[in-house]
């Protein structure tokens, strides 16, 4: 189990080597040893498991042949993901205790075809953050080294993969919180085009950013997983309406021929040398696969980030306001309606999540509006307008995931230091743009990751790179102390 990646396991399953229930009791069992130490978990759902791991059985022996490949296998969701009945506070004081009355779309689809979800993962307070501490319920550690962080904002359902309690899980990620992390924590992470995994039942930070995806150990695994979870949904307006392209089917059809940009900069003076050196080496297979380099720029880069964290925190000032202590979570009472409002909204967030509010609306206010927000969705128009014009030269784009392998936590206790984690992930959250991040070596010890961006749409050719280049190297095959300790 702690080594297996969904497709063995599919395998395992319908050859009668194992069972959904060993396979539910073998990850709840790592759960509890190596969560001591990880806390990646803020809640575990046995009971939810196990009605799910006796139904899969049923349909593994009265239809196997038409049983999905994710029947049967143990997995976990961030805790920004509403499951009915099931606690989801998105790590914040302000949604303890609250049950969601319905499941999201993308987990209904992988409940449908009989995943079995052991828990709710840790992560950054509303999704807010590239680290995990920002989460009201304490940090999450990484499985490579505890005292460092495993990325975030979605790092307890990274840890969780790397950690081999399951393998696979979903995240979410507006900025950058599913590939970030999984860079860091040495795991396969995807964001989606924007608008190809409805977002329906995905607790909201920044609607226009926002996108559910999966952390799996391979680039196979990942597709799998999105082909399950993507494709048109009637409860979302954003989700697009054209049905999916099967992500598995470029898988293997190589990067021979392809023309891969490499944005100049990606790699600039803030990235790491390790992570230079690791990524150089990737660039260098993939031109042993037959691909050719070619140097691009996206020369907004720079402003990018600025943007993000004048519309990110614009979209989340307005998404929070619904936390008023009327309809969910934690409430502070007080004789007066304002005063229970403002006390109930002051006990409830965290600081990361009160200063992005702030923020947010400062710059939508009718004095600031045109100097901050309207500028930044302008700015935000060319950055999409240069990613179509690097397309035209190149059919994808490689470059590291992150600047840096995992610190140790504590270590950016400046916000604008935290931000500066992103600047290679949000240029394709602003775009809307399909990523992954797959591993590509290790710095002491710390894995590095590889970013593959294609174009909107273009979900299948970021796969079809990302696996070209993880079958040429075994860099996926390593597994942490956590996966690798006697079961
Ligand atoms: N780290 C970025 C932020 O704090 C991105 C977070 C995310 O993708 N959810 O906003």
């Amino acid at each position: 189990m702690t080594a297996s990646t969904i497709t063995e396991l599919a395998a395992a399953l319908r050859e009668g080597r194992t069972t959904p229930d060993a396979l539910l009791a073998d990850a709840l069992a790592h759960l509890e040893r190596a969560d001591a130490e990880l806390h990646a978990y803020l809640t575990v759902t046995r009971d939810l498991a196990q009605q799910q791991a006796d139904a899969a059985a049923r349909i593994l022996r009265d239809q196997p042949a038409t049983a999905s490949p994710l029947c049967g296998i143990p997995m976990a969701l961030k805790d920004v993901l509403c499951v009915d009945g099931i606690e989801t506070t998105a790590s914040s004081k302000i949604l303890r205790g609250f049950k969601p009355p319905y499941t999201g779309t993308a987990v209904q689809r992988l409940f449908d075809a009989g995943a079995v979800c052991i828990g709710k993962t840790n992560c950054d307070e509303f999704a807010m953050g590239s680290s995990t501490e920002n989460s009201a319920f304490g940090p999450v550690g990484n499985p490579w080294d505890v005292e460092r962080v495993p990325g975030g904002s979605s790092g307890g359902s990274a840890a969780t993969v790397a950690a081999g309690t399951v393998p696979y899980s979903l995240g979410s990620d507006t900025g950058g919180s599913i590939r970030q992390p999984a860079a860091l924590s040495g795991v396969v992470g995807f964001k989606p085009t924007y608008g190809r995994v409805s977002r329906y039942g995905l607790i909201a930070f920044a609607s226009s950013l926002d996108q559910i995806g999966p952390f799996t150990r391979t680039v196979e695994d990942c597709a799998l997983v999105y082909s399950v979870i993507g494709g048109p949904d009637a409860r979302d307006s954003t989700c697009d309406g054209r049905p999916m392209d099967d992500p598995l089917a470029e898988l293997r059809d190589g990067v021979a021929g392809m023309r891969l940009g490499i944005p100049r900069e990606y790699l600039g003076e803030g990235t790491e040398p390790g992570v230079r050196a690791a990524v150089e080496q990737a660039f260098a297979v993939l031109e042993g696969l037959g691909a050719t380099l070619h140097e691009v720029s996206l020369p907004s880069t720079d402003v990018a980030l600025s943007v993000y964290y004048v519309i990110a925190p614009a979209e989340c000032s307005s998404n929070l306001a619904r936390y008023d202590g009327v309809r969910f979570g934690q409430r502070v009472d007080r004789p007066s309606l304002t005063d229970m409002y403002l006390q109930t909204r002051d006990a409830g967030f965290g600081p990361e999540v009160k200063r992005r509010v702030m923020l947010g609306t400062y710059a939508l206010s009718s004095g600031y509006y045109d100097a901050y927000y309207r500028q930044a969705q302008k700015v935000r128009t060319l950055v999409g307008q240069e990613f179509d014009a690097v397309f035209q030269q190149v059919d994808a784009l490689v470059c590291p995931t992150s600047p840096s392998v995992a610190f140790p936590m504590g270590s950016r206790d400046d916000p604008l230091s935290m931000y500066m984690c992103d600047v290679v992930t949000l240029p394709a959250n602003l775009a809307g743009v399909p990523g992954i991040s797959v591993p590509c070596g290790f710095v002491d010890g710390l894995p590095v990751g590889l970013q593959v961006i294609a174009p909107r749409f273009q979900d299948s050719r970021v796969f079809r790179v990302a696996h070209a280049y993880e079958q040429a190297t075994e860099w996926h095959t390593a597994r942490p102390r956590f996966a690798t300790d006697a079961a």
